[in-house]
């Protein structure tokens, strides 16, 4: 039997997915369940960087079960990859400090991501939290906990996991060989665009189609999407690049003919932002139909997805001890125990 290699994926349980996500990651993830070993970290801590207060706290747990229910719905089997909320493996708070020496405070000064938060977050930069400039060693921790090897990441996080790099280059340098230089594993998707055509999709810019939306909802924000502004009749050719409702049809219509049809009719002035935008809700309920299928199958027994992560857990924290284990041993840090 070969074993196999190991993944950590995971986000912030800050709330409801949507197209966005399936298609920068979720997608990728259900592909990659059957050849690896995978954890999904459900990265808690990582919340109180920004989101330090009580009633931020307050929301997370039913954040986490939304974030399991949307991976669930989509596909993911809860017994090829373990979830697990990182608060609850202390082990990776000792890793953390551990790792906390081996990186030096201007390399992570340097990184735009930690500015990009701060900013998103509203926190100038004589408020920065030492956890917001921890935030890469403490995804280190995430990441060399379970000793993974891949790491499927979104492009803007590229750039934390070359840090978790050099922390484990460093560690096995200093110490003995522990942790695998793990690797980035970035899709090669574009990003979807919302709804308004403005940016990205995205849950805090009101241009989301969850995957969690009812028919009804997904009707009413298809039905209101941005087109090409300037197609004020269906006989003028319109723009299809740039279209997010082309962006839509490429990404979940598997009806090729149809789709390039669509577009052709578009560019010549020949189609009318009705049947284009029916066609795509009919391509996005057929896509929609199962996953509301199976969350309904959790929905019904609200205790299995509580159990599913208690369970991950506790497979986890299994991991997690051994990891501890080996990075004492290596140390040394084994005296008046
Ligand atoms: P949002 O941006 O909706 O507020 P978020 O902040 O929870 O969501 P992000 O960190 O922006 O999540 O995204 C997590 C991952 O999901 C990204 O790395 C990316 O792979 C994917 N993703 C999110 N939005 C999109 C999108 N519109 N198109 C493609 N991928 C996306
Ligand atoms: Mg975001």
């Amino acid at each position: 039997m070969t074993t196999k290699q190991r993944i950590l994926t995971g986000d912030r349980p800050t709330g409801k997915l949507h197209l966005g996500h399936y298609v920068g990651s979720l997608q990728n993830r259900v592909a990659l369940q059957d050849t690896y070993e995978c954890f999904f970290i459900i990265a808690d801590l990582h919340v109180l960087t920004t989101k330090p207060t009580r009633g931020d706290i307050a929301e997370i747990p039913q954040n986490i079960r939304d974030l399991v229910l949307d991976h669930l719905a989509v596909g993911i089997d809860p017994n090829k990859v373990t979830f697990y909320v990182q608060s609850a493996v202390k082990e990776i708070y000792q890793l953390n400090l551990i790792f906390e020496m081996l990186v030096t405070v201007p390399r992570l000064a340097r990184l735009p991501s930690i500015k990009d938060m701060a900013r998103n977050a509203n926190i100038d930069e004589e408020q920065l939290p030492f956890g917001l400039l921890g935030y890469p060693v403490l995804q280190a921790g995430d990441i060399l906990m379970p000793r993974a090897h891949l790491v499927p990441v979104g492009k803007d996080n590229e750039a934390h996991v070359e840090i978790t790099r050099e922390i484990a280059r460093r560690f096995n340098y200093l110490y003995g060989e522990v942790f695998p230089e793990p690797e980035a594993l970035v899709p090669e998707v574009g990003t979807l665009p919302g709804t308004d055509g403005q940016g990205k999709m995205s849950k805090s810019a009101g241009n989301a189609i969850f995957l969690s939306d009812d028919p009804k909802t997904v009707e009413q924000k298809v039905r209101g999407m941005y087109t090409d502004p300037n197609r004020i009749r269906a006989d003028i050719p319109g723009r299809v690049e740039g279209n997010p409702v082309f962006a839509y049809h490429d990404a979940f219509n598997p009806n090729l003919e149809e789709v390039n049809d669509l577009k052709e009719r578009y560019r010549q002035g020949r189609v009318g932002d009705v049947e284009v935008k029916r066609k795509l809700l009919l391509a996005l309920e057929n896509f929609l139909a199962p996953i509301r299928e199976r969350r309904a199958h959790y929905e019904a027994n609200p205790r299995l997805v509580d159990e599913i992560i208690a369970a991950g857990n506790e497979r986890t924290r299994a991991v997690a001890r051994e990891t501890i284990r080996l990075v004492e041993e290596a140390m040394g840090l084994t005296y008046f125990r």
